[in-house]
């Protein structure tokens, strides 16, 4: 759609479901590549510039923060008929990954429209959300419409880097803005996994595992390259390294992955051993690389670092190691790091975050429920657990009860896991329309 033939030119008031397409084509137009790396990073601010216009053209007062030049979010709050009551949050993040353009079929930054989808870098993770959610509420500003209660509207920086300069600054900065909030949604959940025509599970997102970015550091006695060294530290760290890249840990069941397991095991009719789930995981297609990573705690080495000479023995040696650990496992997974890589290896923490996991009940979940089943007869809204961590990590420390719910319906043979970040990411078009007739029935009943 462009704006020429939009709706508003023929007459017919704008609706959420007209607009949101060139809401999030926008979005994708403006490049906010996060490269972890501040002097490199851009686009944010444009894109915070280009939120707050849209809301404050409803006549919502947006605040701007910056934790560094162009480093920017934006915060609204909507007033709600019941001010006594909690509100409610809903996030999403404005910067994306990097994007290759000569891996891609169309600009990843074109915002350009075939096949029934838009396509570019963001499209799912996750300007479309933060699409749905522009589109939605001004759709209500416009009509006059009052939340039920307070909405917290947050459109983040940096996410893809942690959210040190989006969400983390936000919460430890400027924490009034999100004051009175108790219930979240955000990425990653909502989306649809289909068994049959009779049966689509949306996979809401009710916990996420924990980050530990460490260093594993091996020291040794330097020396000579030609001389016999029995303590060298590149082979001892080499050793540990090995060993913890091949190791599995323990097979451990959450309440919520335990949840999500009976749920696929009674839809699809297949058994599911909770003590091998593995194999059971495997059977679920495009998602089992999305749930196959929160059935046990994970370490995989990234980067090594030692030496500076052909002929010279260093005196140490360092590996960098991504784990991701289950709720409740901090302190076991502490012993079994060490159990793995021996007494000898010195452990420093890069990242810490800790996992989160929350019930799926009460009135919030059956709100989600409700508004799917409405839009689509053959819904079932699941709970399953997130391997990787979102901006709900900052939330949580404000004692913000965390969903991912970014609703999507999406189809059967669409590889959902691996446009996260990967090449030709897409939205379907139908999808986004659907998610704001979803993110809409559910706002006006939590
Ligand atoms: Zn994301």
């Amino acid at each position: 759609m462009t704006s020429q033939d939009a709706p508003a030119a023929t007459g017919r008031p704008v609706s959420a479901v007209d607009e949101v397409v060139e809401i999030c084509r926008d979005l994708l137009r403006i490049d906010t590549t996060n490269t972890g790396d501040t002097t490199t990073s851009a686009g944010e601010r444009a894109a915070a510039e280009y939120v707050a216009a849209k809301l404050a053209e409803v006549g919502l007062e947006p605040e701007i923060r910056e934790s560094a030049p162009g480093r920017t979010s934006v915060v609204a709050r909507y007033e709600g008929a019941d001010r006594d009551r909690g509100a409610l949050l809903v996030h999403g993040h404005l910067d994306v990954v990097p994007a290759d353009a000569s891996e891609w079929s169309v600009d990843p930054f074109g915002g350009e429209i075939k096949d029934g989808y838009l396509w570019g870098r963001g499209a799912i993770d996750m300007k479309d959300f933060d699409a749905m959610a522009l589109a939605v509420v001004r759709q209500w500003r416009r009509e006059g419409r009052v939340p039920p209660r307070d909405l917290v509207l947050a459109f983040l920086a940096d996410e893809e880097a942690g959210g040190r300069y989006g969400a983390h600054f936000m919460v430890d900065n400027h924490p009034e803005l999100f004051e009175g909030c108790t219930e979240a949604i955000g990425e990653v959940g909502g989306f649809s996994y289909t068994v049959d025509e009779n049966l689509r599970l949306y996979l809401v997102e009710t916990a996420e595992k924990g980050i530990e970015w460490l260093r594993l550091i091996a020291r040794g006695r330097p020396g000579h390259g030609s001389m016999v060294n029995d303590d060298n530290a590149i082979t001892a760290l080499s050793e540990a390294v090995a060993r913890l890249g091949r190791h599995k840990f323990p097979i451990a069941m959450t309440d919520t992955v335990r949840a999500f397991l009976a749920q696929v095991s009674e839809a699809l009719g297949i058994e599911v051993d909770l003590d091998d789930p593995e194999l059971a995981i495997a059977k679920l297609g495009p998602i089992a690389t999305i749930i196959g990573a929160t059935v046990r705690n994970t370490a995989n080495p990234t980067r090594l670092e030692a030496g500076y000479k052909e002929n010279v023995i260093p005196s140490r040696a360092v590996a960098t190691v991504d784990c991701r650990t289950l709720p409740g496992h901090a302190e076991v997974f502490e012993k079994q790091l060490r159990d793995v890589i021996g007494p000898d290896i010195d452990i420093e923490y890069i990242e810490r975050q800790p996992p989160l996991e929350t019930a799926f009940d009460g009135p919030l979940v059956e709100a989600m429920s409700a508004a799917l089943l409405a839009e689509d007869p053959a819904a079932r809204a699941v709970p399953y657990m997130l391997s990787g961590g979102t901006d709900a990590k900052a939330f949580q420390k404000l004692g913000i009860r965390c969903f991912g719910f970014a609703p999507l319906r999406l189809p059967a043979d669409l590889n959902f896991g691996a446009l996260f970040h990967g090449i030709d990411e897409r939205v379907p078009v139908e999808g986004l329309k659907f998610g704001v007739r979803v993110l809409d029935r559910f706002l006006a009943a939590s």
